[in-house]
């Protein structure tokens, strides 16, 4: 049987064989740390070494992307697709195009990635990918090209029931337009299901642009409803404004919160009348802009360039911009400003010192796994229309959309309380996405 003390000679061992991924380390040990009851419970799969094989990528694919820029200078950059794990179904997770982008990112996020995919109930495995390549202040020529010469690559690993891209950080839908467009083209093939978060006339779902941002306000409104209590009146803070903040703020505010207080890289912007939703998306989808503009059309708003936009009191806190901008400072001063829930529509974006923090003090937490399932969920959603050409209304698929969150809630929630940890989310979100990819791959034998 195994021990508590294996799991932890286990994550060694992994990190040995994993040098310089510290993100990809963290994920690892914060799931082996939930583990060890399932292990108790289940010796088969110990002996059948299944945390192990899922530890270990089914297959990591790097390779060079080289593109030419707008005045004829050509660049080299890598490009990644870590197929993580197929045993519920294709690899599916999204793409990210970031100058912070290395092997151990994309190896982080497809590990997540498995474990959120389970969550949702719905057949797909994990994978992630993306590229080093920083679209800031690039044409769209030039993420045109760069986009077809990342897909002359990877079109051949990837397809509707192999491999299932979609968008991330710096990958959206002009993005994801480039990329069917040259997959299209090398493969002449109209294979819809092959990515996700497509436009609307060419195969898309709706409300998959807005999904994972209402995912994540449902989600947390699921979580104060354990306690009695709901979004309703509550102050609350998003960190970020890209696609994830700006959906979540919406529906907060639709669900009866006011966010007081959002921020980009280069500062946060406080509005105690609640952000407005239709400002932001103009200045940051539309224009591009950074979120100090935004006061010059609010005058009651503030921007405040230095400092942390955990400062700004609120009972509900939402990280919506990027792993580990969550640290143990930011959580205590979350604490002394009176949070009592806080949900990851970011991946990972609490370090480990910010959970303990908020688990001593009480504070509800949602893993990023759970609380931003609604992303991919609505993924799999498109694929579903996609393999019957079929297309839903806005409000059949918000529906299906907030069903499923609420049932990740709820398996979360019930997998907690069976393991005696009750309101530990991270607990129940490891252990209830683990044991259905540990039963299908248990199923397959040693493969
Ligand atoms: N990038 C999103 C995530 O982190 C969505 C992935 C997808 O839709 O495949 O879950």
């Amino acid at each position: 049987m195994r021990t508590v003390a294996d799991l932890s000679k286990l994550e060694q061992e992994i990190v040995h064989r994993n040098p310089a991924e510290p993100e990809f380390h963290q994920a690892v040990r914060e799931v082996l740390e939930s583990l060890g009851p399932v292990m108790s419970k289940h010796p088969e799969y110990a002996d059948a070494k299944l945390i192990e094989r899922v530890c270990e990528p089914e297959r990591q694919i790097i390779f060079r992307v080289p593109w030419v820029d707008d005045s004829g200078v050509v660049h080299v950059n890598r490009g990644f697709r870590v197929e993580f794990n197929s045993a519920l179904g294709p690899y599916k997770g999204g793409l990210r195009f970031d100058r912070s982008v290395s092997l151990g990112t994309v190896k982080f996020l497809g590990f997540e990635q498995i474990f959120k995919n389970s969550l949702t109930g719905l057949p797909i495995g994990g994978g992630k990918g993306g590229a080093d390549f920083d679209p800031k202040g690039r044409s769209d020529g030039e993420i045109m090209r760069f986009c077809q010469s990342f897909m002359t690559e990877l079109y051949r690993h990837l397809g509707e029931y192999t491999d299932v891209p979609a968008g991330d950080i710096g990958v959206g839908a002009r993005e994801i337009g480039f990329l069917f467009g040259q997959y299209k083209r090398i493969t002449n093939r109209y294979e819809s299901g092959m990515i996700t978060g497509k436009g609307l006339v060419w195969g898309g779902a709706r409300v998959r642009t807005e999904a994972t941002g209402y995912g994540t306000a449902y989600f947390v409104d699921e979580m104060l409803a354990a306690t009695g209590g709901s979004l309703d009146g509550r102050a609350v803070v998003v960190s970020g404004s890209g696609n994830v903040a700006i959906y979540a703020i919406e529906k907060v505010h639709q669900l009866g919160g006011t966010v007081v207080a959002c921020s980009d890289s280069s500062g946060y912007v406080v509005d105690h009348d609640g952000i407005d939703v239709e400002l932001l998306r103009e200045l940051k989808e539309v224009r591009r802009r950074r979120i100090d503009e935004y006061v010059e059309q609010r005058p009651t708003a503030t921007f405040v360039p230095d400092g942390s936009v955990w400062d700004v009191p609120c009972q509900v806190a939402l990280p919506c911009a990027t792993q580990n901008e969550l640290t143990e400072h930011g959580a205590k001063a979350l604490v002394a400003g009176g949070v009592v829930a806080v949900a990851e529509g970011a991946n990972m974006p609490c370090t480990r010192e910010a959970v303990h923090v908020f688990r001593e003090n009480g504070v509800a937490f949602g893993p990023g796994k759970a609380a931003n399932a609604g992303g991919v969920a609505t993924s799999a959603l498109e694929m579903q229309q996609n393999a019957s050409r079929d297309s839903w209304t806005f409000e059949h698929t918000e529906e299906r959309l907030r069903a499923i969150m609420h049932d990740i809630h709820q398996a979360c929630h019930e997998t907690a309380e069976e393991y005696g940890r009750p309101g530990d989310y991270v607990l129940g979100a490891n252990v209830a996405g683990f044991t259905r990819v540990a039963e299908a791959m248990s199923a397959f034998g040693v493969v």
